[in-house]
Order: structure tokens, then sequence, then C-alpha cells
């Protein structure tokens, strides 16, 4: 039994039109009219190039070829614009509809075979070539991190440019559609198959992009602290996970807001979050670019930088505490007075185990904290020449306004 090559695309006018109804209703559904409209248009601009090529007789002369051709040109430019609005940018509509009048134009000037005709079919073709380069392009330029969704487009897409590409060279030698020569069987169905798996690879693309991105979205919101937007717990396990065999000299500071429940008590709950986002702040504004920063509970927090010196990592956690007590008497009209309790320890290889350096950075901070608070206290490497065990303590300062 041979393909019917009628059939084939009588079933790929009717997928096209299953998935622009598709994205029109998922979309509205979430009251996205513009995505509805993007969606969709690429999807049932085919379905009516489809419709035209299954049934040309409809309209006298060759002009159900022809606006079969240009709807299917108006497709892929549409596909082209789709891609734009998944990726936020702007559209450009009125490009894509100067190339389709363009290329009906020629079309309208040539007969079904002879120079013209072939120069018609070269010209549509390099525009197909020009909407795919586009949307590939658009693709691998995205600043933003990429799902597997979202590559895999961008491979389907710069593979079919090279296929159109290739095509446009080949135009005068190939049977329609996929040159200008008088059309065969093999040649329907096969650019039947290049444009139904085309369609199908993008459509399911479409579908998975937002989800996969949805679910990135996510997992980034269960790494990070709603009222600091630091990372949490999670995020420090993960990232020392990730960071087990990393051979890189690195300083682990555990940090702890000195009667914090005081300061709550007397100042209000809500002067207490300011408190907490400013010692956040304040060790954005102190520690090395590279530092990770993470809010492990209530005002506990944690940072990891790279290893310098002792002394630079003991000037740094001095530094920090005074501008944390600084900024925080900046904190409503009264101001706060409150101090900031450091233990710290080092990691200087990947045969030290993170669960052992954080222990020790916790044992130091406690012996911070029974020093008086408003202290930082450092524990060296014993192989390290500097003093093992750097104390310095201040008097805790009372809180309050
Ligand atoms: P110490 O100097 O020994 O650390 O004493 P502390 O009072 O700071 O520590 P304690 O563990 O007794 O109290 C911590 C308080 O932090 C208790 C809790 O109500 C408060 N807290 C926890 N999370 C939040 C938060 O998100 N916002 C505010 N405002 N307070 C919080
Ligand atoms: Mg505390
Ligand atoms: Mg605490």
């Amino acid at each position: 039994m041979s393909p019917d090559p009628t059939t084939l695309l009588a079933y790929s006018t009717v997928l096209f039109l299953i998935f622009g109804l598709y994205f029109t209703a998922a979309e509205l559904a979430h009251g996205k009219t513009r995505k509805a409209f993007w969606y969709s248009s690429p999807f049932l601009a085919a379905s009516v190039s489809g419709f035209f090529f299954t049934s040309p007789f409809l309209i006298p002369g060759l002009w159900g070829l022809r606006i079969g051709a240009v709807f299917m040109t108006l497709a892929y430019g549409l596909g082209w614009q789709a891609i734009r609005t998944m990726l936020g940018r702007r559209t450009c509509l009125k490009a894509v509809l100067i190339v389709c009048v363009v290329s009906l134009a020629i079309s309208a000037s040539a007969a079904s075979s002879g120079t013209r005709h072939v120069v018609s079919s070269i010209v549509r073709m390099l525009f197909i070539t020009g909407f795919h380069f586009q949307a590939a392009r658009d693709l691998l330029c995205s600043t933003e991190k990429q799902t597997s969704a979202e590559r895999l487009l961008c491979r389907i897409i710069a593979f079919y440019t090279l296929v159109y590409g290739a095509l446009t060279l080949s135009t005068p030698f190939l049977p329609e559609p996929l040159g200008s020569q008088p059309s065969t069987v093999w040649a329907i169905i096969l650019y039947n198959f290049l444009v139904i798996i085309e369609g199908i690879v993008i459509a399911l693309a479409m579908i998975a992009i937002p989800r996969e991105r949805l679910a990135a979205e996510h997992h980034l919101l269960t790494l990070q602290d709603p009222l600091t937007h630091a990372g949490n717990r999670r995020a420090v396990d993960l990232w020392m996970e990730q960071n087990a065999g990393s051979s890189h000299p690195c300083v682990l500071f555990l940090m702890d807001i000195d009667h914090f429940k005081a300061i709550n008590d007397h100042h209000g709950h809500t002067a207490g979050d300011q408190v907490i986002i400013a010692a956040v702040r304040a060790s954005q504004k102190v520690l090395p670019q590279e530092a990770k920063f993470f809010r492990i509970g209530g005002e506990e927090f944690a940072a990891l930088f790279p290893f310098t010196s002792i002394s630079h990592a003991l000037e740094l956690a001095h530094r920090l505490k005074k501008t944390f007590t600084q900024d925080v008497k900046n904190i409503g009209e009264r101001g706060i007075e409150a101090t900031l309790s450091i233990g710290a320890d080092i990691r200087y290889s990947s045969k030290t185990l993170w669960s052992d350096v954080w222990q020790k950075a916790d044992a130091a901070l406690y012996a911070a904290k029974g020093t008086g608070r408003d202290a930082v206290v450092l524990r060296a490497n014993d192989t390290i020449t500097s003093p093992p065990f750097a104390v310095e303590t201040k008097k805790a300062s009372p809180h309050g306004g």
C-alpha cells in the first residue's frame, strides 16, 4: 500500500488545527490573550496552508497553491514571532507580513514552470530559511539560563535552518514542494514529514518550556528565605554538597544576632525583621563579592567566602559586626542598638568534611556567646603558624531605643 499524499496533508492540517486550538484555549484559560494569539497563530496559519494544498481546486488557476504556499511561509514567520513572545521580546509582525506579500507577488507573476517559477520557489525557501535563522539566533542570544526543552527547541530550529538552507540551494533541481521541478509523490511525502515533525517538536517544546520554567522558579523559591531573599538552610546544605570536592580554602562564618528576643520584645516584630534584613545587607556590603550568604534560622546566618589569610578573615568579621551595629541605628525613629556574635572556621582542603567545619564554627559561635556576646571567635587549623585560637571580645551593648 503506497501512502496517499492528500490524506497525509489532510492529517497534518487537522493536527496543526488541534495545536492551534490547544494554545488558544490553554493561554486564554490563564487570561493571556497576547500569548494565545502568538502561540496559536503559526499552527493555525499552517492548517490554513494545508487546507489550500489539499483543496487547490477551490480557487481558480494556480491561486489555491499560491495561497497555500504563502500561508506556509507566514506560518514559519509567525513561529519565529511565537518564539520571540516566549522569550519576552517584542514581535516584528510587519517584517513577516512584508516578506509574505513579496513572496506572493513574486509567485503571482510566475507560471507553473519556467525561470520565474524557479526564482519564486528559491525566494520562498530563502524566506523560510531566514525565519528559521532568526528564531535560532533569538534562542541562542537569550541571556536567561535555558531549560532542557529550550535547548532542544534551539537545536531543532538550527537543524531546520540547515535543512531549508540546503533546500534553497537545491531548489532548481528538486521536485515540488521541496524544489521547483514538477512534483512527485515522494517529494510531497518527504516535505510533509519535515513539516509535521518540526510542528510536533515545536508544539511539545512550547508546552514543556513554561512548565519547566515554573518548576525552576519553584525550585529556586524552596532555596530562598522570603524575608531577606538570601539562601536558606536547604540552600547552604546544597552548596556544601556541590562544593564537597572543592580544594579552594574557604572561610565559614556562623553569625547570631545577640539578645534578639529582647529586640523583638522592645521594638516589635516588624522592627525585628528590619534588624534581620540589616544583618544580610551588612554582610553584602562588607564580605567579598564571591561570598555566599544564607539565613539558616530565625536570627542566625552563615557566610562562605574564599580564604586569603586569618588576619583578613578576622578583619572582615569585625568590620561586618561594626557595620551591622551602625546600620541598625537607622531603623525606625529611635534606632535600635544591636550586636552580632560570629564564630568562624576555615576549610583548607577537600579532605575536610563540611560538617566538621560547620561543627567547629558552631563551637566558635558558642564560645563567642560565652565571652559575653558582641564577639568574634575564629578557630584556625593547628597547622597554621598564626595563633590557633583567636578571640576578641567586647561587652555586649544594652539593646533598646
Ligand atoms: P542570644 O543572644 O543567646 O542569641 O539570644 P536571642 O534572644 O538572640 O536568641 P533566642 O533564640 O532566645 O531568640 C531568637 C528569637 O528570634 C526568637 C524568635 O521569636 C525570633 N525570631 C525568629 N524568627 C524571626 C523572624 O523572622 N522575625 C522576627 N522579628 N523575629 C524572629
Ligand atoms: Mg540570637
Ligand atoms: Mg539563635
